[in-house]
C-alpha cells in the first residue's frame, strides 16, 4: 500500500493501473478511520481490482464555529486500518494542496442540501460537494463509496453525480454499529463516559421509529413524536432535528411511503451525532 499527499502521484497511480485495465474504487473519509469506515474500504476492495482512500479533513465543510482545529486525526492508525481492509493507495494531501489560496470554484445541489442538516450547517454540504468533485476530477474511478450512516450527504452526492453527468457508480453502505447501537463516528470520541452513556438514546429512537413503521404505523407525526419521546427521555441529549423525509429529495413527508428517511440529529452535551434509518415499503437500493 502506497500514501501520498499530491494530486500528481495520486492521478498517475489511478492513470496507470486504468490503461492495465483494472477497475478502482474511491473511499472519500476524513480519517480517524474506525470499522464504519474499514466496511467501505472491504467492500470496494471487493468489488474493484484497486482501491484508493482519501484521507483529509476538508476544511470547507466546516462552519466557522464547528469543530475543525479539534477533528481528531491519527494518520498512522489510519494506514493500519487501510492496509487491513485492502486499500491499495491513501491520498492525504495537505489543505494548499487541495485549495490554493484563490480558490474560487464551488459545487452546491440546491434542492437536498436545504433540510435536516442544512439547516444548521447552511454551507456543508457545498463544502462537501466541492471536495467530492474535485476527488472525482483527479482521477477516473468507477465507483465510489458512502456510508448511510450521512444519509443525506449520500442523497447530495447522488444528486450532484446524475446532474453533472458523473461517470461514476455511487455505492451505499449500511451503517455500522456499536454494541449497544451508537452509530460509529470519529466524533464519538469527544464523548465523556456519562455522555457516552446517553448518546445510545439516537440509535434507540431510530430503532423505535423503525419498528413502528415495521408495525405498520404511518404517519411522520405519529412516529417522530415517539422518536422525540425517546431522545427527551435522556437529560444530555438536546434535539436537533428529528424528522420523516423523502430518502433521495430530502423533503418532509407526512406519510411513510415509498423510500423514507427517518433522520435525527441531537447534541449530547457539546457533540452533535446524527443517525437515521431508511425504511421501504418497496425493495430499492440504499
Ligand atoms: P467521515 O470520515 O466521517 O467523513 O466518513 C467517511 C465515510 O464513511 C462517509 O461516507 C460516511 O458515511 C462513512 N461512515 C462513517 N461512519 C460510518 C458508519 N458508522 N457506518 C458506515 N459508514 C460510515
Amino acid at each position: 500500500m502506497k500514501i501520498t499527499g499530491s494530486v500528481r502521484e495520486a492521478r498517475e497511480q489511478v492513470k496507470k493501473w486504468k490503461k492495465e485495465g483494472l477497475s478502482v474504487g474511491l473511499v472519500p473519509t476524513m480519517g480517524f478511520l474506525h470499522e464504519g469506515h474499514k466496511s467501505l474500504i472491504v467492500r470496494a476492495a471487493a468489488e474493484n481490482d484497486r482501491v484508493v482512500v482519501s484521507d483529509f479533513v476538508n476544511p470547507i465543510q466546516f462552519g466557522a464555529n464547528e469543530d475543525l482545529s479539534t477533528y481528531p486525526r491519527d494518520i498512522e492508525q489510519d494506514k493500519r486500518l487501510c492496509e487491513e481492509a485492502g486499500a491499495d493507495l491513501i491520498f492525504h494531501p495537505e489543505p494548499k494542496e487541495m485549495y490554493a489560496a484563490d480558490f474560487s470554484t464551488y459545487v452546491e445541489t440546491k434542492a437536498v442540501s436545504g433540510g435536516l442538516c442544512g439547516k444548521t450547517r447552511p454551507t456543508h454540504f457545498r463544502g462537501v460537494c466541492t471536495v467530492v468533485c474535485k476527488l472525482f476530477h483527479i482521477a477516473d474511478f468507477d465507483r465510489a463509496y458512502f456510508g448511510q450512516k450521512d444519509a443525506q450527504q449520500l442523497a447530495v452526492i447522488r444528486r450532484m453525480a446524475r446532474d453533472l453527468n458523473m461517470d461514476i457508480e455511487i455505492v451505499g453502505c449500511p451503517i455500522i454499529r456499536e454494541k449497544d447501537g451508537l452509530a460509529k463516528s470519529s466524533r464519538n470520541t469527544y464523548l465523556d463516559e456519562e455522555e457516552r452513556k446517553a448518546a445510545v438514546v439516537l440509535s434507540k429512537a431510530v430503532f423505535r421509529g423503525e419498528e413502528m413503521m415495521k408495525n405498520g404505523e404511518r404517519k411522520a407525526a405519529v412516529i417522530t413524536e415517539e422518536m422525540r419521546r425517546v431522545i427527551e427521555a435522556e437529560p444530555l441529549a438536546r434535539i436537533d432535528y428529528v424528522e420523516l423525509v423523502d430518502a433521495g429529495s430530502i423533503e418532509p413527508v407526512e406519510l411513510a411511503e415509498g423510500r423514507v428517511l427517518a433522520a435525527v440529529a441531537v447534541y449530547i452535551g457539546r457533540t452533535r451525532l446524527i443517525d437515521n434509518f431508511i425504511f421501504e415499503t418497496q425493495g430499492g437500493e440504499l
